[in-house]
């Protein structure tokens, strides 16, 4: 096993249950697992920010989620408590985020504001980065076998 590598998966890429709008890829969780399947990694599954403040819901565009009340404050201490959670197993382990394409909270890149998508990171992914040394790379449930030539690239590099 090779200790020096830890995944943190964004919640949605294993439990799709939880994506806004009911939104589902059909295979994407499936082929993720199978590709993780060929490596020698640690994984560890992020909590939905989200869905553990709204529960089931429909899809919003950033500046909404930033102007709903206590918010941004669940979101920090929710990184707080990932930070505490993963200290022990990340010691100096090379850490890999994977963020979802577009997402109000969990993008990397690229954020709708309004009907614009604009450049920008999403809310949860901005409190991970204040506590955590990290790669991030993007899924994109729209691009899955790309995504997958992503992560690929980024654990063949640092194997
Ligand atoms: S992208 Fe992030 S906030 Fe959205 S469903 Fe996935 S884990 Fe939850």
């Amino acid at each position: 096993m090779n200790k020096e590598r830890i995944v943190f998966v964004s919640h949605c890429l294993l439990n799709q249950s939880v994506r806004a709008g009911e939104s589902f890829t059909p295979l994407a969780t499936q082929k993720l697992l199978k590709f993780f399947s060929n490596y020698p990694i640690y994984i560890y599954q992020l909590p939905c920010p989200e869905f553990l403040f709204a529960g089931k819901r429909e899809k919003k565009t950033q500046d909404i989620w930033e102007n709903l009340a206590g918010f941004q404050g669940f979101l920090s201490s929710l990184a707080a408590d990932v930070q505490e959670a993963t200290e022990r197993i990340l010691e100096d382990k090379k850490l890999l985020i994977i963020a979802i394409a577009r997402s109000p909270c969990c993008s990397a890149h690229k954020i709708y504001r309004g009907k614009n998508l604009t450049k920008g990171k999403g809310l949860w992914v901005l409190e991970l980065e204040k506590r955590l040394k990290c790669n991030i790379i993007e899924f994109d449930f729209k691009r899955v076998n790309e995504s997958l030539e992503r992560i690929k690239e980024f654990l063949d590099k640092t194997g």
